[in-house]
């Protein structure tokens, strides 16, 4: 069922609820904060000033602010409150290479410097999860009721995993419920489905010698590469079919081919449905290239650098969720909103418009350019099948994530298209209404003990049986120095 207010009246609820208000109070400063974040686009780990800016307001709004969350430089948390349950409302504000583009039009058009850019919107997931953390925080000083809400700004989305960390180091240990939302065509409820990951680095080490004279003393560490690709490719065929593996060439070993090349590194990322089914397949992919270098008489090692959990969804959390969403009804766009978002869709393709239907779960309705519908809970789209760190959280908090309507409906991810959308007035609206829908859920917890008992019931209940044992060993760290090779690899 789609629920669309229109001529319902749902729509004059707007606004009519005081966590709704507390929002509207404080917009201003808010989208000031995100179209700020999307002038300073910085990567993975290196959010110095973005960070700043989170930390700075933190301070202003009245929040007890923790920084380095997890010994890294930026992650921040602010908290507010006492006693009663913690809710805490995660965020984000890294930005990606090679996105750089214009604010607001439609048409490629990259700016002077590095050449990054806010092409996943975290420069409004960040805002608007700390706009919705403030609101919760007002209301539960002017009700005086106990609870405490808390903000996460957490760094490195893309490719770097810092939530992962974060949760490995403990800090959601005493958390009762998590929030939190990504920048979307449609505004619903996050379907919980996305893969869990790993990035492992193999390094074969062989012996040099003279490819003509000596290939008889040699021993080549990029043949070992090379097979292990061969086994990994014939071992497609009989994994699951929810499962990816992707792999890049770290260290061909050299550009001259009249040496046997002595040392070949290869990054493997493997993605499974879920953490069993991913340790399961990492076994198998270890085992290959086990074998590789047993058939090259090579030394094989292999280092993880990074990993994710597949996400749990909360049904408790997705109703009440749902039920804020509903009385909301779809963000305010007006007509002015709806022709800028038309000027992008027609950058895009027929397909890049029918797979945004598809994956939302609705039949295309061509001409609609912004998000007018509440899609009902039961509208499954495509799943998703990238990765988010998101995933570490909701193994050990009961989570809940929206997609925030932010951009014209078939705009890819990671492209100079949602760059240059970043700071429109439909991303403002968009942004405010999921901020909105987050707060309503947060209060809802703090209202209703039962909520937050049947949230943790409900997570209890996913994990029974194979509790959370993270990708991340104890012995990999954040990769805060990681290579921009590397961060345009995104986790998602
Ligand atoms: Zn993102």
């Amino acid at each position: 069922m789609i629920r669309n207010p229109e001529g319902t009246g749902l729509s004059m609820t707007q606004n009519t609820e005081e966590i709704w208000r507390l929002i509207d109070a404080k917009v201003p400063e808010f989208t000031a904060l995100s179209d700020r974040i999307w002038h300073m686009p910085e990567l993975a780990y290196t959010e110095t000033r973005s960070c700043a800016e989170h930390t700075a307001m933190l301070r202003e709004q009245g929040f007890r602010v923790t920084e380095q969350v997890a010994g890294i430089p930026t992650a921040v948390m602010g908290e507010a409150g006492e006693g009663g349950p913690v809710i805490a409302i995660l965020g984000e504000y890294d930005a990606l290479p090679g996105l750089s583009q214009e604010a607001g039009v439609a048409e490629q058009r990259p700016l002077p410097g590095p050449g990054f850019g806010h092409g996943c919107g975290h420069n409004l997931l960040g805002a608007a999860s700390l706009l919705a953390a403030t609101a919760v925080k007002d209301f539960l000083a002017a009700n005086n009721l106990p609870g405490r809400v808390r903000y996460y700004g957490c760094p490195a989305e893309e490719g770097g995993a810092a939530k992962g960390f974060i949760v490995r180091d403990g800090a959601f240990a005493d958390v009762d419920i998590a929030i939190s939302w990504h920048p979307a065509a449609f505004a619903a409820v996050q379907e919980a489905v996305s893969l869990a990951n790993t990035r492992i680095d193999f390094s074969f080490q062989g012996r040099a010698s003279h490819a003509a004279a000596a290939p008889h003393l040699g021993r080549s560490a990029l043949d070992a590469v090379e097979l292990m690709n061969v086994g990994v490719n014939y071992m497609r065929e009989h994994m699951p079919s929810d499962a990816r593996i992707h792999y890049a060439y770290l260290d061909a070993g050299g550009v001259a081919p009249n040496v046997v090349q002595p040392t070949a590194k290869v990054r493997y990322l493997i993605r499974a449905r879920d953490l069993v089914e991913l340790r399961a397949l990492i076994a198998r992919v270890r085992k290959i290239a086990e074998g590789a270098a047993l058939m090259t008489e090579t030394k094989m090692a292999a280092k993880v650098v990074s990993g994710v959990s597949n996400l749990l969804g909360n049904t408790p959390l997705e109703r009440a969720m749902q039920a804020n969403l509903e009385r909301l009804g779809p963000p305010p766009f007006d007509e002015a909103d709806h022709a800028k978002a038309a000027e992008f869709q027609a950058t895009l393709s027929e397909e890049d418009i029918a797979s945004a239907w598809r994956r939302i779960g609705l039949p295309m309705r061509k001409g609609v350019s912004l998000c007018d519908v509440v899609p009902g809970l039961e509208v499954k789209g495509a799943p998703m099948m990238g990765s988010t760190d998101v995933g570490d959280v909701s193994w050990v908090v009961p989570t809940v994530q929206a997609r925030g309507a932010t951009y014209a409906i078939g705009t890819p991810g990671h492209s100079w298209q949602l760059t240059a959308q970043g700071m429109l007035p439909a991303a403002h609206k968009g942004m405010v209404h999921v901020a909105k829908v987050m707060a309503g859920t947060a209060v809802d917890a703090i209202r209703d003990p039962a909520l937050v008992a049947a949230a943790k019931a409900d997570l209890a209940a996913r994990t029974a049986g194979h509790p959370y044992e993270p990708v991340l060993s104890p012995e990999v760290q954040p990769p805060l120095t990681m290579s921009l090779g590397d961060t345009s690899r995104s986790a998602a």
